[in-house]
Order: C-alpha cells, then sequence, then structure tokens
C-alpha cells in the first residue's frame, strides 16, 4: 500500500471529491510512523493526532500497483512531478530506493524525494535510483526554533543541503515553515543563503493542527507571509540583493527598490504561487477551502494580485503569527500605496 494526498488520489480518479484546484504533482506518502518528534507534525512519535495526516491533508492509502498505474495515465494528462515524502523511519532508506527506482521505470515523471536524508552517500544512491530533486527540509528558519520545535540538528542539516546543493547543482530544495515564531529579518537572512546555494526553497505557513504541541500557536500574520513570499520570489530571480533591504524591529521595510519597480516585477502574482520544486502546487495543504490562501495553487487573477500587494504594506496587527479578524474579505479591493522608497 502506499498513502496519496486526497488531492492526488482525487486527480488520479481513485477517489471522487470535488476541488476548485487539483495538484500538478502527485503527492505520495512512504512509510507508517515516525521517529522524529516535530512539534508541528501529526505524524511525530509524541503527537495524538490521526495516523495518515501530514499538515492539513489526510492520506488515505491504495494498493501499490493501483497507483502506479493511475500515475501512468496521468502523466500523459499533465500531470507534472511525482514527489515522494518518506517519514523518518529506522532502516528505511533502502526500501524507499526500492520504490524510487520502481517508480522511475514505470512512470515517465520527475521525481522530488522529500526525506530525512542522513549523509551525501544517502542522497547519492537516492539520485542513483532515480530522484530527479531531493528535498531535505529545514523547516524552522532559525537554530533556535530548531531546537525547540524539532529537537535541534539544524546546522547539521542545513550543512548537508548546502553540501549535496554542490554536489549536485540545482538538484536540491528545502521546505521552510513560515510563523513558528521567527522574525522576517532571520527568515530572510535564510532565504538569501539558499537562494545563493541554488536551493530552491517551499514555503509553508505555519498551521496549527489538534493533536500536536503547537496546537494553539496561531497560523502567519498574513502581510509578513506575503512580504516573505514577494522576498523570495524577487531573490530568486535578482531582483534584490540582501545589501539592499531594510529591517525596523526585524520587519522587512524596504527590498531596496522603489515602488514603481517593485508593483512592475510582482505585478504577475507569480510571487504568491505555491513555491518549491517546478510544478509543485500543493492545492489546500496549509488553506481551508474558503479561507485565505498563503500559496496560490494557480496563477492569481489582477484583483488577488492587488489584494497580496496591498496587504504587503500592512503592519503586523496582532503581534507575531495571529491574523487580522476579517483579512478574507480584502480580495480585490484595496488600493496598493506605494511601498516605502530606502
Ligand atoms: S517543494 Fe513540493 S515537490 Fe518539492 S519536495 Fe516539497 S512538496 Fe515535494
Amino acid at each position: 500500500m502506499i498513502r496519496l494526498s486526497i488531492g492526488t488520489a482525487a486527480r488520479l480518479g481513485l477517489i471522487n471529491l470535488r476541488a476548485e484546484t487539483l495538484p500538478t504533482t502527485a503527492y505520495l506518502l512512504y512509510g507508517e510512523s515516525c521517529r522524529m518528534n516535530c512539534a508541528f507534525c501529526p505524524q511525530a512519535r509524541g503527537a495524538e493526532g490521526k495516523a495518515g495526516r501530514l499538515g492539513r491533508v489526510s492520506w488515505p492509502p491504495f494498493p501499490r500497483e493501483e497507483v502506479i498505474a493511475a500515475l501512468q495515465r496521468e502523466a500523459g494528462r499533465g500531470l507534472q512531478r511525482i514527489c515522494l515524502q518518506a517519514l523518518c523511519e529506522p532502516g528505511g532508506a533502502g526500501s524507499l530506493a526500492e520504490l524510487i527506482r520502481q517508480l522511475r521505470g514505470a512512470v515517465g515523471l520527475p521525481i522530488s524525494l522529500s526525506a530525512p536524508v542522513h549523509s551525501a552517500a544517502e542522497a547519492a544512491m537516492f539520485f542513483e535510483a532515480g530522484a530527479e530533486r531531493i528535498s531535505i527540509a529545514l523547516d524552522t528558519a532559525t537554530a533556535e526554533l530548531a531546537a525547540r520545535c524539532k529537537g535541534g540538528g539544524f546546522a547539521r542539516r542545513l550543512r548537508l543541503l548546502r553540501g549535496c546543493a554542490r554536489l549536485w547543482p540545482g538538484r536540491m530544495s528545502t521546505h521552510l515553515i513560515l510563523g513558528l515564531g521567527e522574525s522576517e529579518e532571520e527568515a530572510a537572512r535564510l532565504l538569501q543563503l539558499l537562494v545563493r546555494e541554488g536551493i530552491a526553497v517551499g514555503l509553508f505557513a505555519f498551521t496549527p493542527l489538534k493533536g500536536t504541541p503547537l496546537e494553539n500557536h496561531p497560523p502567519p500574520e498574513p502581510a509578513s507571509y506575503r512580504r516573505l513570499q514577494a522576498l523570495y520570489y524577487l531573490l530568486r530571480l535578482g531582483y534584490v540583493a540582501w545589501e539592499g533591504l531594510r529591517f525596523k524591529e526585524g520587519r522587512l521595510v524596504s527590498f531596496g527598490i522603489g515602488g514603481e519597480e517593485l508593483r512592475r516585477l510582482l505585478g504577475g502574482g507569480e510571487a504568491f504561487q505555491t513555491s518549491g520544486c517546478p510544478g509543485c502546487n500543493r492545492p489546500y495543504y496549509n488553506e481551508r477551502p474558503g479561507g485565505f490562501i498563503y500559496n496560490y495553487p494557480r496563477p492569481l487573477s489582477a484583483a488577488e494580485t492587488a489584494a497580496a500587494l496591498g496587504l504587503m504594506q500592512e503592519e503586523n496587527r496582532q503581534g507575531r503569527g495571529s491574523p487580522p479578524p476579517g483579512f478574507d474579505d480584502i480580495n480585490g479591493c484595496r488600493f496598493f500605496a506605494p511601498w516605502r522608497e530606502p
């Protein structure tokens, strides 16, 4: 058996589900239990959440052969990638490599592996098996937050990620969860380092989930999230540099370019779409249907882009992390004041 995100199962025609946006990547979950103890994850050793959940998403199991046949069908119909997310199971690396080999042999789609890789030798084994990209999740923006939320290991993971990025340029990804308690400056510092190393970053909004130690921690401020999405986009495309950024009490207050230029660069809305490996859109990973959309899984309308740009101007109104009341209602009706000049 292999678990699929519920949206993937719908995309592959294995269940009936009505959704506004379906995944452009097939998300597979390998493994049943995790020995890590991340404070935000329902799969953690100490979590009381349901099995078969990761993020907000549920992951029903399906027979492996059925999944492979469905992937083969969907590969010719616009599906762009397979993302194999593996839990941290003892001794699981060999069978994980075997599964990658099987998927690669049967389905003509690039495979991203998101797994607790322990060494460059292990990464080499997964690349050799057929992974196109590997994601080593940092999750937190700082070592201190990693100590609090993941039991440490930040420096080791970052060293391994950078080492692998030099060995396999352009083939490494990571995940960064915003809203765990970092300042925008701390997140920005890490983003510019990762961009410099050619590492793709999947930005996630922290989502409080029942049964986890952080179930009462608020999600990130939408304004703050929008600024960091914009920053990652601008850094990635080389439009801004770390030296030009300005921060005030940890908050990003200037990108170092003029307001007109900023509107032009962000006007297409791509900055606010889901980021990470090519073709990854992760619909509803962080969002409730009908709720605030942190990561748009599709191109934005002009009104949505205007709202996102307007939101970037906002102060963090309720202190770190908590969403201001009624922020769902702003769609399309904000006036975009020019960004503060440096
Ligand atoms: S960015 Fe998307 S495709 Fe890449 S590892 Fe993360 S979830 Fe998978």
